[in-house]
């Protein structure tokens, strides 16, 4: 493991929970990983922290009207300070970065990961946005690349587990395992009533707030099925959704011969962001590892569609193909903003999604162009549709 040569990385998203837990990583193996550029949205003090403790060549504040401040925090460090979205993109493609962590939210995540494509670069792939809006494009530019995709997501660093050493043409199936989120026992009339407080209280997982609302709306294993397909060539037909409340058999792979092979672990991030970072090394850590006698049972359950439409709008989405993963997308990251803002309940976010789909029509092109054209349209036209679903918020059923 000593000889093995130290890895400069670049953490697209380092305040957020997947940021902070890279640099986690970085801090216990400090001869293996050094971070060379450090970017985030908004929280420009914790990332001139970041930057204080880890010394990287660059830092990227996404708001210009940031810049200032970040450049006024690090003034007496020899760290460039750069904004906006092209520095952001284009970063990725410096010389000294060998690793590009894509830890950012949404949509932004596309143009910086095609860009590391074209880099060479290897990419440790937690932004699934990017793969649900641009799996197509996404896939056809790593055919003429050196780069490779490593998944960060937790069920895809399992199946990418259970893949290896084996012929990927006798799998089967892949089995994604979903925890369920807070409502899982809930009736779809408790639904209705659920509010932002309830659906931001995940079971499990310790995650940033849009990943933790798609979990409770289950847009997350949506998102997760179209993930699947495009990391792994799987059809959809092939990858089966269960709810697995525990969270301990992080996904499954079937196999023609019957087998089928899971990856457990504790549910804690830190794990396939280890992975990701020493692919194909496994690195020793010192975290609580599971004690599987802990668990006297194991469950799992089919998802109840009709609770939770946006799964089955994932599922129909990735039948049309085209650009209907790029519609949904976008009118979901719409609802989810709007619901963190309070300005829809839990319950319409589903409704303002199919709307925003039922008014777009889809193609079958996946070009860049088409891609950013269609995900501003779609953007558009669910802040429209917004207003029919305005209303007050419900009190939580939850005391
Ligand atoms: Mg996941």
């Amino acid at each position: 493991m000593t000889d093995s040569p130290k890895r400069n990385i670049a953490i697209l998203g380092s305040t957020g929970s997947i940021g902070t837990q890279t640099l986690d990583i970085i801090a216990e193996y400090p001869d293996r990983f050094h971070p060379t550029v450090l970017t985030a949205g908004t929280r420009v003090e914790l990332l001139a922290e970041q930057a204080r403790r880890f010394r990287p060549a660059m830092v990227i504040i996404a708001r210009p009207e940031l810049e200032p401040k970040l450049r006024t925090l690090l003034s007496d460090l020899p760290i460039e300070v750069a904004s906006g979205a092209d520095a952001i993109e284009q970063c990725v493609a410096r010389a000294d970065v060998d690793l590009v962590v894509t830890a950012m939210v949404g949509y932004s995540g596309l143009a910086p990961t095609l860009t590391a494509i074209r880099h060479n670069k290897i990419i440790a792939l937690a932004n699934k946005e990017t793969l649900v809006v641009g799996g197509a494009l996404i896939n056809e530019r790593l055919a003429c690349s050196d780069s490779r995709i490593i998944p960060v997501d937790s069920e895809h660093s399992a199946i990418f587990q259970c893949l290896e050493g084996e012929d990927t043409r006798l799998a089967q199936k892949i089995i994604l395992t979903a925890s369920g989120g807070p409502f899982r026992t809930l009736s779809r009339a408790q639904m209705e009533q659920v509010t932002l407080a309830d659906a931001l209280r995940h079971p499990n997982w310790s995650m940033g707030a849009k990943v933790t609302i798609d979990s409770a709306s289950m847009m997350n294993k949506g998102f997760e099925m179209i993930e699947a397909h495009r990391l792994f060539g799987c059809p959809p037909g092939q990858i089966e959704v269960v709810v697995h409340p525990q969270s301990i058999v992080h996904s499954m792979v079937q196999f023609k011969d019957g087998s089928i092979k899971a990856q457990l672990g504790v549910p804690d991030m830190h794990l396939p962001i280890r992975y990701a970072l020493g692919y194909p090394e496994r690195l020793p850590s010192e975290q609580k590892t599971l004690c599987i006698s802990d668990y006297s049972s194991l469950t799992f359950e089919a998802p109840d569609l009709e609770k939770f439409p946006l799964l089955r709008m994932a599922f129909e989405a990735i039948e049309a193909d085209g650009t209907a993963p790029c519609i949904l997308n976008a009118a979901n990251e719409i609802a989810v903003a709007a619901l963190l803002r309070e300005q829809i309940r839990f319950a319409d976010m589903p409704r303002l999604v199919a709307d925003t789909i039922a008014a777009m029509p889809s193609s079958q092109e996946h070009d860049y162009d088409t891609l950013v054209a269609v995900n501003a349209e779609a953007r558009r036209m669910a802040e429209s549709l917004l207003p029919r679903y305005s209303t007050i918020v419900s009190t939580p059923i939850r005391q």
